[in-house]
């Protein structure tokens, strides 16, 4: 049957209409509904390490398909959520789903024998996690997702929280506290879209952070753009320097996954390497699919 880029099945209705989403449209009701019904879904996102090609974690993005309005993207639902303070409610559902699919993925992979190595690397693989602001304070939440971890026998130290860089730097010193706490119960935190806030770089180097993470607004121009290659070698060599990964987002073609390798970038996640997938797609993007003949198959089992 028909599916979208990401693997899921099409919207009943909206999903057709390039008019925007009047926000109104969206009531607290609707969002409250859509959370504790499951509604809002993960597609998942493969990173890469730059070195190796190896694949080293997938992050996970909240997916909402409406009923009457079609997709609902999380630039627009997450702010939502905030709003009408259903955020917690929401990072809450997002973790417990995430986590049961990386504690599921080595399993749900076919049970021929050539994955065994596959699935091996699927059990040391990294799972990050977009957290809000607001949600950063609820410390039971996160007292909550260490026993989850422990009961899933995920260790904490697969999983990674990332932070936009303006909410991490908020309030740095409230920050340090509960980043530092996180930080020991294993969890690792990662700057995303940096380089489009304002951090102090004291700050930064203070805080307990494991990856920073370059905007794709810069990844995305720098093809064409002296200016943006000159952020990214900057960024990568600030983060390197304060004892950081570094990570690039929004690789759109080989050549720019090719530049970020030269200059020693240390993950990469992007179209060019895979869209954000739902479940079905990524057990493809691992096992089948798409590598129907042998010799591709080969070919994508030496690149993880
Ligand atoms: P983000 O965390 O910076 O995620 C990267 C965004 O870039 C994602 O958009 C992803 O689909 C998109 N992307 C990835 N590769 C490429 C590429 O090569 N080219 C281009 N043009 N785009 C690429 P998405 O999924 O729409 O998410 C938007 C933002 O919504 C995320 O930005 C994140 O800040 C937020 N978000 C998503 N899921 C959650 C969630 O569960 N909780 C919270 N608090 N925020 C979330
Ligand atoms: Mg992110
Ligand atoms: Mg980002
Ligand atoms: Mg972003």
């Amino acid at each position: 049957h028909e599916t979208n880029s990401e693997g899921t099945a099409p919207a009943m209705a909206g999903a057709m209409s390039a008019e925007p989403i009047p926000q109104d449209k969206i009531s607290r009701e609707d969002l409250l509904q859509a959370i504790e019904q499951q509604q809002i879904t993960l597609a998942y996102q493969p990173k890469i390490n730059c070195r190796t090609s190896l694949l080293a974690g997938f992050e996970a993005l909240a997916r909402w398909n409406h009923p009457a309005l079609g997709p609902v993207g999380p630039d627009r639902f997450i702010p939502l959520a905030e709003h009408y303070g259903l955020i917690d409610q929401l990072t809450e559902s997002v973790m417990i789903q995430a986590l049961r699919w990386l504690a599921h993925l080595p399993r749900s992979l076919d049970e021929s024998v050539e994955y065994d190595y596959l699935r091996r690397r699927l059990r040391e693989i990294t799972l990050s996690i977009n957290i809000s602001a607001s949600s950063l304070n609820n410390t039971d939440l996160f007292e909550r997702m260490a026993e989850y971890c422990q009961s899933m026998g995920i260790h904490p130290e697969r999983l990674i929280f990332e932070l936009t860089e303006s909410c991490a730097m908020e309030d740095p010193t409230s920050s340090l506290d509960i980043l530092t706490r996180l930080r020991m119960k294993g969890f690792h935190l990662s700057i995303d879209d940096f380089g489009t806030g304002y951090s102090s770089m004291l700050q930064l180097a203070r805080l307990p952070f494991s990856e920073i993470k370059i905007d794709k607004s810069f990844v995305m121009t720098a093809a064409a753009s002296k200016e943006s290659r000159t952020v990214i070698k900057t960024i990568i060599e600030l983060g390197h320097g304060l004892g950081l990964y570094t990570s690039a987002e929004g690789i759109e073609s080989d050549e720019t996954l090719e530049y970020l390798r030269s200059i020693g970038c240390d993950l990469a996640q992007g179209y060019a390497i895979a869209r954000p997938m739902a479940p079905e797609a990524v057990l493809q993007w691992l096992s089948g699919g798409r590598l129907s003949d042998e010799s591709s198959r080969m070919k994508v089992l030496r690149s993880l």
